[in-house]
């Protein structure tokens, strides 16, 4: 039994969402006990306790979108043309980095990504993954990085028509083998999805491949869609119709597909998300460091449809991305009124909907039975935190560099803002040399 004790208590939780000194009682994984400090001490004294001294007590965090290679973009020297647009960056940065990865630049950058994600709070990290000259194991690489470091975390590759049938076929294979594995596995630290890059580099018959490579899998599709206008465009040139149209023909959407970013999706396109069920992920930093248009997230969410919030590898912060959140839509729409209620929901509500749909148990709340996913978070508040304001403390006041303890499935992965698991300098030594080799073959 792990008692987490003497701090403010946000449990996301409705019926009681704040206790001013509160404690988080864990065991076997799950959070079996929550309420006053004392109280929790006194009716399980035998346990080990960590005392969050003031600090602020609560769920763990999920990011419902990254790319985990990115990581090794930091400081990349692009001599190449400048990008004037969307496309030009995936050809002048993504696919010229994701084409030279082996899987031991798969291995580090998950180390350094998913090591960074903990710090920040993140417990559930759904990664969305390339490297078409390093993809059978790739997978595999990431997931056992995560299970070293004890992070949970979905994954997937990222078909698609880009780099020939070869690698279309490996990828499929890549996506179902470390799908099988992980239903065999039957633990609720990993998942796999069935990943596909977007619908402007896959065909038709890769479409139907992908379609029926998941027959009787019941995994969920994750896909960029629409994200910028040209995968629009391209669609209704070669196919007479408009992205979520098509990916509906071939039925890729649905309750467990995430449909990552959808700016470009008009209000039929939206209508059949909401009808299928699927989830959209709102990525907004990267969105605007593309430049590829403002998400229409507070309108899905009037709509009914669940968006969720990730960071696309632009940050591992996801404190960060809800800020970006909160502000890109009021400047967007000249209403400082919006986001307010919506930004929390997506990170605090869908997120927490998203990671349901894919891994056994409730997450992202504090309650009695929920995964004992836990933060502390060293914020002491300059004006009063109660069960009413304390989104806005979490918006203004935190950031991922403020968190101090992680705790997974009732593990405690990160003390003093330190990972516990593995020797950070050393990983990030062995990182900075691996991508080293890796700049110098691009
Ligand atoms: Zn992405």
């Amino acid at each position: 039994m792990l008692v987490v004790g003497n701090g403010r208590l946000v449990t996301q939780n409705k019926e009681i969402p704040f206790i001013e000194n509160g404690a988080v009682a864990i065991e076997d994984g799950k959070i079996v006990d929550y309420g006053n400090t004392k109280d929790i001490l006194e009716k399980y004294k035998k346990s080990e306790y960590i005392d969050a001294k003031d600090k602020v007590i609560m769920p763990g965090l999920i990011n419902t979108h990254g790319h985990i290679y990115s990581a090794f973009a930091r400081g990349m020297n692009l001599d190449g043309p400048t990008s004037k647009d969307f496309l030009d960056i995936l050809n002048n940065l993504w696919w010229r980095l994701d084409k030279n990865l082996s899987l031991e630049d798969i291995k580090y950058s998950a180390y350094s990504t998913l090591m960074d994600s903990l710090k920040y709070g993140v417990t559930t990290f759904f990664d969305h993954h390339a490297s078409p000259n390093a993809i059978e194991g790739s997978l595999f690489t990431i997931g056992k990085v995560a299970e070293e470091l004890g992070i949970r975390t979905s994954l997937c590759y990222e078909v698609s028509d880009r780099d020939g049938e070869r690698a279309l076929i490996e990828g499929i294979k890549e996506n179902v083998d470390y799908i099988k594995h992980c239903k065999e596995s039957n633990s609720n630290m990993k998942s796999g999805m069935f990943g596909m890059h977007a619908s402007f580099t896959l065909s038709d018959r890769s479409l139907e491949k992908c379609a029926k490579a998941t027959d009787g899998l019941d995994c969920g599709y994750h896909i960029h869609v629409a994200e910028g206008l040209a995968d629009e465009e391209k669609c209704i040139k070669e196919h007479q119709m408009r992205v979520v149209e098509r990916l509906n023909k071939f039925n890729i959407l649905g309750e467990k597909t995430i449909a990552v970013h959808c700016i470009h999706a008009d209000d039929n396109e939206q209508d059949i998300i909401l009808k299928t069920g699927t989830t959209v992920v709102h990525n907004p930093e990267s969105n605007m460091g593309n430049a590829v248009g403002v998400s229409p997230a507070i309108k899905l969410i009037e709509k009914g449809i669940t968006v969720g919030l990730g960071t696309d590898g632009y940050t591992s912060d996801m404190f960060e991305s809800m800020k970006v959140a909160n502000i890109i839509h009021k400047h967007h729409l000249k209403d400082p009124s919006v986001a307010w209620g919506e930004t929390p929901m997506m990170l605090f509500k869908n997120n927490r909907k998203i990671a349901e749909k894919h891994f056994d148990g409730t997450f992202g709340i504090i309650e009695k039975g929920a995964v004992g996913d836990v933060i502390v978070v060293d914020y002491n508040p300059l004006t009063p935190m109660n069960g009413i304001n304390y989104n806005s403390h979490i918006l203004f006041g935190m950031m991922g560099k403020s968190v101090d303890t992680t705790i997974v499935n009732g593990n405690v992965l990160v003390k003093d803002g330190k990972p516990l698991n593995v020797n950070e300098d050393e990983i990030l030594a062995e990182s900075r040399m691996v991508c080293s080799k890796l700049w110098n073959r691009i």
